[in-house]
């Protein structure tokens, strides 16, 4: 789970790290009573989006001039900025074209920035570690640094049995050239982002820029916090975070109903029990030349009910031109899982071609199901076949819009 920048900085405060004073604003109104209340002479309004990439955005409306991130100096622009970026929709490298809405700005004090840092936390699969990242290559994104430049990147794994010691810390202020009393707010600053890491059960904490001030402070000017949802059941106050607007509607709904849903690129809809086959369905469908449309594991007690609600999500999605459904009956039977294709089926009006691999208890039942239902379903006998018989169809009917246009060019002659 993601949250906003501002709620990332307010637990980050509340564990001793550094972040400048700010407040969060729904209306422009709201915005200039917060940099009233904040004092001082320059103050920066930020949207508030669960993106990225926010400081070299663009809003979809000309009219609102540049970015999402505005460094202004008085509070009459506080007001009028938040008024711009309020209910305009922002467009970044990680929001897709279509951009985010967005609902609330954060106002917060200006800062003198002398140097742009990056810090990041984040659990490493190939050691099983949590690794602090780290570069003085702050304000652009880590991937393009890691692209271009990786020796730029410094990177200390921490031992869970020790948990991080203030040497990792100095060992990353040093890396970092940072120097005098930079290095003790450094340190301080590591070690307490990296208890709130860990208490939070974070996946991710990514402080970028993370900043050294005029005066010689070791400050967080942006703060990005995933959370394992594993582990949200432990924190409610952090569930209670939760920005539905934020959150890709079929994989909320998804989630609703207990199944693990993600969409993608593809236009080839997958249905299957249990993760492992999921992942081997997406990638034979990848062998054959087609590209899956989602990833969804329906689990392992898959009812009549589970299975129609995953046909209207996979269907919801325009791109979907061909459905494979992958199930193995193992303790579920495949003429019960059969029932249930064949009602979700009627039910959702289906309009694309679907193929159905069933292997397992009671399979020969189950394809009799399928073949009496009179719904025009392609049975499957093993997971090649399933593959190539969905990326047939999808070019089929590629080929028909092709034959298509060709008819009527050659008709205009
Ligand atoms: P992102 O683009 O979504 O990562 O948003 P950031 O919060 O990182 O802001 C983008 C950039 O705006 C930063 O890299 C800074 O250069 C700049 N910025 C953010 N806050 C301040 C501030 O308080 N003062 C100044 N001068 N610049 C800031
Ligand atoms: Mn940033």
């Amino acid at each position: 789970m993601n949250i906003h920048e501002y709620q990332a900085k307010e637990l980050l405060r509340g564990y001793g790290v550094a972040v400048p004073n700010g407040r969060v604003a729904f209306t422009p109104d709201e915005a200039e009573a917060a940099a009233r209340e904040l004092g001082g002479t320059v103050w920066v309004v930020k949207s508030q989006i669960h993106a990225g990439g926010r400081g070299a955005g663009r809003f979809t409306n000309d009219r609102n001039g540049p970015g999402g991130v505005r460094v202004v100096k008085s509070v009459d622009a506080v007001g009028k900025n938040a008024a711009q970026m309020l209910s305009s929709v922002l467009v970044t490298k990680q929001t897709g074209p279509s951009g985010r809405e967005v609902k609330r700005v954060y106002i917060e004090e200006g800062c003198a920035i002398e140097r742009e840092l990056y810090l990041g936390m984040l659990i490493d699969r190939a050691t099983s570690r949590i690794t602090v990242m780290a570069s003085t290559e702050g304000g652009m994104e880590i991937e393009e640094v890691a692209a271009r430049t990786p020796d730029k990147i410094l990177k200390v794994a921490i031992d869970p049995a020790t948990g991080l010691q203030p040497f990792h810390a100095r060992q990353i202020a040093f890396g970092l050239g940072l120097v005098g009393n930079q290095i003790k707010a450094a340190t301080q600053f590591i070690v307490n982002a990296y208890r709130a890491f860990v208490e939070l059960d974070a996946s991710i904490v990514e402080i970028n820029p993370l900043v050294v001030t005029a005066s010689g402070d070791v400050v967080a000017l942006d703060a990005k916090i995933n959370f394992d949802d594993n582990a949200l059941f432990r924190h409610p106050p952090i569930e209670a975070l939760r920005d539905e607007a934020e959150e890709d509607p079929a994989e909320l709904e998804a989630a609703k109903h207990g199944l693990n849903y993600v969409t993608l690129d593809g236009n080839i809809g997958c249905m299957v029990n249990g993760a492992g086959l999921a992942m081997a369905t997406m990638d034979i469908i990848k062998l054959y030349g087609g590209e899956p449309a989602n990833f969804l594991d329906v689990g392992g007690g898959a009812t009549k009910e589970r299975v129609a609600t995953a046909f209207r999500l996979i269907l919801r999605d325009p791109k979907v031109e061909a459905i494979l459904v992958n199930i193995f009956g193992g303790i579920m039977r495949c003429d019960v899982i059969a029932e249930g294709v064949v009602s979700a089926a009627r039910e959702v009006d289906l309009r694309v071609p679907l193929v159905v691999r069933l292997e397992g208890t009671n399979v020969e039942l189950g394809k009799q199901i399928l073949r009496d239902s009179g719904l025009p379903i392609l049975s499957a006998d093993h997971l090649a076949d399933a593959a190539d018989k969905v990326v047939s169809a999808v070019r089929a009917n590629g080929k028909a819009n092709l034959t298509t246009s060709a008819d009527q060019h050659s008709g205009a002659h």
